[in-house]
C-alpha cells in the first residue's frame, strides 16, 4: 500500500500524528484487527481507555467502532491512567489510546490480549492484518457497547491495598504535568492519609506546563522547586498516561528509577526471601548487588515496558522495573507498570521505616554515572553498528560481557551499555563507575570499541 505509515508501528506500541500518520480511519482498521485478533485468540471483550490527550475522544471511538465491527463487545472505561486500563482489562483484551509523553499532536495505542503485552512481532501482526484488511471471518458484525467505573474501582482497590503508618504522616508535592493521572493521584495520596500538595493536576492535553516525562531533569525542575518551597518528604512526578514515576527527595536530588527500585526491592526481599527481581540493562550494578546480598533472585532484562512486563509473567517474579521509570509491582498488585501504585508503596515504605524520609534516601548507595546518552543516527544504522560491536566484542577485554540487549560490559568497578534505541534511530549509551577516573576508563574502551566500528563517529563522550 503506497504512503502506508509503517513507522507507527513501533516496538512496544502504535504512536502517530493525529490527522498525519495516524487518521480516524486508520485508528477504525486498527480497531478492526485487534478485534480480530483478539477473537482469533479467544478473547470476546475489549476494553477500551484513553488519556488525556485532546484528540482522545475521538481516537477511541473509531477503534471502538472498528473492534465492535469485527464483533468483539467493547466496554468503555472512559478518560483513565494507562494502569487503570491494565487492571480493568485483567484476563480480557484491553487497549489504552495514549502516546505517552510524545507532544500534543501525537496519539497512539497501548495494547493487551488476555495478559500479553503486544510488542514486536505481534504489533508488526497487526500491522499486517491493516495492511491486508485481514478482518477475520466476523468482520461484518456488530459488538455491544457497555460503559464500566474502572476509574472508581482502580482508586478502591489502591486505597484498600496501601496501609500507611498514622503515626508518621508524609508530607508530598505530586505534579501530574496535566497528564490523566491527575484524575486520580491527588484524590488517592489525600484518601491514604499523605498532606498532598498539587502541582499541575488538571487534566490538560496541551501540556502547557511542562513536557510530561519525569526522565527528563527539566521536567523536573518544577517539583524540585516546589518540594524545597513547601519542605515536603519527597515529590512524585507522573508521565502523561500515569504508567511511569520520577521521584524527587526532600533537598530536590533527583533519585533515578534503578536506585528507587533497590529500595523497593530490599523491602519485598524482607519480606518474601529468594523471591526474583527484574530489572533493566541500563541499570546501576548497585541494583543487582543488592538483590543478591537480600536473598533474590537477580535477573537482567532488555529495555522495554513490554518486554519486562512478558518477563514478569513468564517468571513469577515479585517486582520489576526500569530506568525509564515503568516500575512493577506483582506481590500485591497486577504486574503492571504503575507510576501512582509505584508512589503510594513509596509512601508506605517510608511510613514504615523508622527513621526519617531523608534519612532513607540519604542510605541509598550512589556511584559515578552518566544519564542514558542518545546518539542519533539514521533509521537502521544503530541496529548496525550494535551487531558489529557484539561481533568484535571479546571476552579478553577484562569484563562480564552481557548481549540481552546491546552490549553491556561489566568491569569490577563499573560498567558501559551501548544499545540500539527502540524509541527513536539512535545508540543509546551510559556508563556508571565507583570513581570518576574509572568512569573515563570504561568510557575511553568503549570509544575504542565504537570507532574501530565506525570511525567517523562523532561521540559525545
Ligand atoms: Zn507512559
Amino acid at each position: 500500500m503506497k504512503n502506508f505509515p509503517h513507522q507507527i508501528f513501533r516496538a512496544y506500541d502504535i504512536r502517530g500524528e493525529v490527522g498525519g500518520a495516524l487518521s480516524e480511519e486508520l485508528a477504525a482498521d486498527i480497531g478492526r484487527a485487534l478485534g480480530a485478533e483478539a477473537r482469533a485468540r479467544g478473547v470476546g471483550e475489549f476494553v477500551v481507555g484513553r488519556d488525556g490527550r485532546l484528540s482522545g475522544p475521538a481516537i477511541s471511538r473509531a477503534v471502538a467502532g472498528g473492534i465492535r465491527e469485527s464483533g468483539c463487545d467493547v466496554v468503555d472505561i472512559g478518560m483513565a491512567p494507562t494502569p487503570a486500563l491494565y487492571l480493568a482489562a485483567g484476563k480480557r483484551a484491553g487497549v489504552q489510546v495514549t502516546a505517552s509523553h510524545n507532544p500534543p499532536p501525537d496519539n497512539g495505542m497501548k495494547i493487551m490480549i488476555a495478559g500479553e503485552t503486544l510488542s514486536g512481532d505481534a504489533i508488526q501482526e497487526i500491522k499486517r492484518r491493516v495492511l491486508e484488511k485481514d478482518f477475520g471471518e466476523n468482520s461484518g458484525g456488530a459488538g455491544k457497547l457497555r460503559r464500566e467505573d474502572a476509574l472508581g474501582a482502580y482508586q478502591k482497590k489502591m486505597t484498600g491495598d496501601i496501609h500507611l503508618n498514622p503515626e508518621k504522616k508524609l508530607k508530598l508535592v505530586i505534579d501530574c504535568g496535566n497528564g490523566v493521572a491527575g484524575a486520580v493521584a491527588p484524590t488517592v495520596f489525600r484518601e491514604l492519609g499523605c498532606e498532598t500538595v498539587e502541582l499541575f493536576c488538571e487534566v490538560d492535553g496541551n501540556f502547557p506546563n511542562h513536557h510530561p516525562d519525569p526522565t527528563r531533569p527539566e521536567n523536573l525542575a518544577d517539583l524540585i522547586a516546589a518540594v524545597k518551597k513547601h519542605g515536603a518528604d519527597f515529590g512524585a512526578a507522573f508521565d502523561g498516561d500515569g504508567d511511569r514515576l520520577g521521584v524527587v527527595a526532600h533537598d530536590g536530588e533527583i533519585i533515578w528509577p534503578d536506585r528507587l527500585m533497590l529500595l523497593f526491592a530490599e523491602r519485598i526481599l524482607a519480606e518474601r526471601r529468594g523471591a526474583e527481581i527484574i530489572f533493566d540493562v541500563k541499570c546501576s550494578r548497585a541494583l543487582p548487588r543488592a538483590i543478591e546480598k537480600h536473598g533474590g533472585v537477580a535477573t537482567m532484562c532488555k529495555t522495554g515496558h513490554s518486554f519486562i512486563k512478558n518477563k514478569l509473567l513468564e517468571t513469577g517474579a515479585l517486582f520489576a522495573g526500569e530506568m525509564s521509570g515503568h516500575i512493577f509491582f506483582n506481590d500485591r498488585w497486577g504486574g503492571f507498570d504503575d507510576g501512582i501504585y509505584a508512589a503510594a508503596r513509596l509512601c508506605e515504605l517510608l511510613a514504615a521505616d523508622p527513621r526519617a524520609p531523608a534519612e532513607v534516601f540519604a542510605a541509598l548507595p550512589d556511584s559515578v554515572n552518566t544519564p542514558e546518552i542518545l546518539l542519533p543516527m539514521q533509521e537502521g544504522e544503530n541496529h548496525k553498528l550494535v551487531a558489529d560491536l557484539l561481533a568484535a566484542a571479546g571476552e579478553e577485554d577484562g569484563a562480564v560481557i552481557s548481549r540481552i540487549d546491546g552490549l553491556r560490559m561489566d568491569f569490577p568497578h563499573g560498567f558501559g551499555l551501548a544499545r540500539a534505541s527502540n524509541t527513536t534511530p539512535a545508540l543509546s549509551l551510559r556508563f556508571e563507575a565507583d570513581t570518576r577516573a574509572q568512569l573515563e576508563e570504561i568510557q575511553a574502551h568503549f570509544r575504542k570499541l565504537l570507532l574501530r566500528a565506525r570511525a567517523d563517529l562523532e561521540l559525545p563522550f
